[in-house]
């Protein structure tokens, strides 16, 4: 149970403004962050989980500020930055980048628990049986699934996917949002998930935030929406 605050946000590059004024508020959810290129969705999931700061407003997950210290945000990218050359369950295993998860892997501490917790990781997004394969002999959508895995190693509150399927063929792109709505739904964290098609928010989306030139576009629930007779 996770509520993520967006509290009119701006965000601006010198004199290029990249997001300005975007509110909204998500709880318990599988939401879409829906725009063209260059609208503002990298920027605002970058605010969101620390790495860059906005430049005005404030933003909350469950009512404290969020900054690059915190490791209850999983964050899976478009181009997945696994370690290539060794194994899917590594990958898992050594999953985040939180202070803890790094000394871990530095001073090789996992114990029972981590291991168990990276195979149930790998169970989730069906590759259990390729737990051992590495990373590099796998397919753009495996590849994917693998980081899905080493975020939900972190025990998120809030797992954020930035165009996590801009890559990959139409058909591997829905295998994999149809393993990260599983994901963030049996381990219960509220999901923001970075799209520009259409089709693939409508599919999978349980609410729609459309951003255009850095402003708010639109903000829905599927459940508000009533179908067209
Ligand atoms: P999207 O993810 O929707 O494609 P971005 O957040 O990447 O949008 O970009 C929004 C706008 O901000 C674009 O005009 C982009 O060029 C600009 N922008 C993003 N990051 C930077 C940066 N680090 N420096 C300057 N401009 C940036
Ligand atoms: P996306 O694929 O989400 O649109 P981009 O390729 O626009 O992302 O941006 C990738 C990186 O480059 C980000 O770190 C972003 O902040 C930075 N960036 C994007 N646009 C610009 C820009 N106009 N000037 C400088 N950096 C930028």
């Amino acid at each position: 149970m996770s509520t993520l605050t967006v509290d009119d946000v701006s965000k601006y590059y010198g004199d290029v403004t990249a997001v300005e004024g975007v509110s909204f508020e998500i709880e318990d959810e599988f939401a879409i962050l829906l725009g063209e290129s260059g609208a503002g969705k990298s920027t605002m999931l970058r605010c969101i989980n620390g790495l860059t700061s906005p430049s005005e407003g404030e933003i909350r997950l469950n009512g404290e500020p969020v900054n690059s210290s915190r490791s209850d945000i999983g964050m899976i990218f478009q181009q997945h930055n696994l370690v290539e050359g060794v194994s899917a369950y590594l990958n898992a295993l050594n999953g985040g980048l939180s202070r803890t998860s790094v000394l871990k892997s530095i001073f090789q501490w996992q114990g029972r628990d981590d291991k168990k917790q990276a195979l149930d990781a790998l169970e989730t997004v069906g590759l259990l049986e390729e737990a051992h394969q590495t990373v590099s002999q796998m397919s753009g959508g495996q590849q994917q699934r693998v980081g899905i895995a080493r975020a939900l190693v972190q025990n998120p509150r809030l797992l954020l996917a930035d165009e996590p399927v801009a890559s990959l063929d139409p058909s591997s792109a829905e295998t994999v949002m149809a393993y990260l709505k599983k994901a963030a739904v049996e381990h219960d964290v509220t999901a923001l998930v970075s799209l520009h098609q259409v089709n693939i928010a409508a599919y999978f989306g349980e609410r729609f935030i459309g951003l255009r030139d850095g402003g708010l576009l639109f903000d829905v629930k599927r459940d508000e929406l009533t179908p067209a007779l």
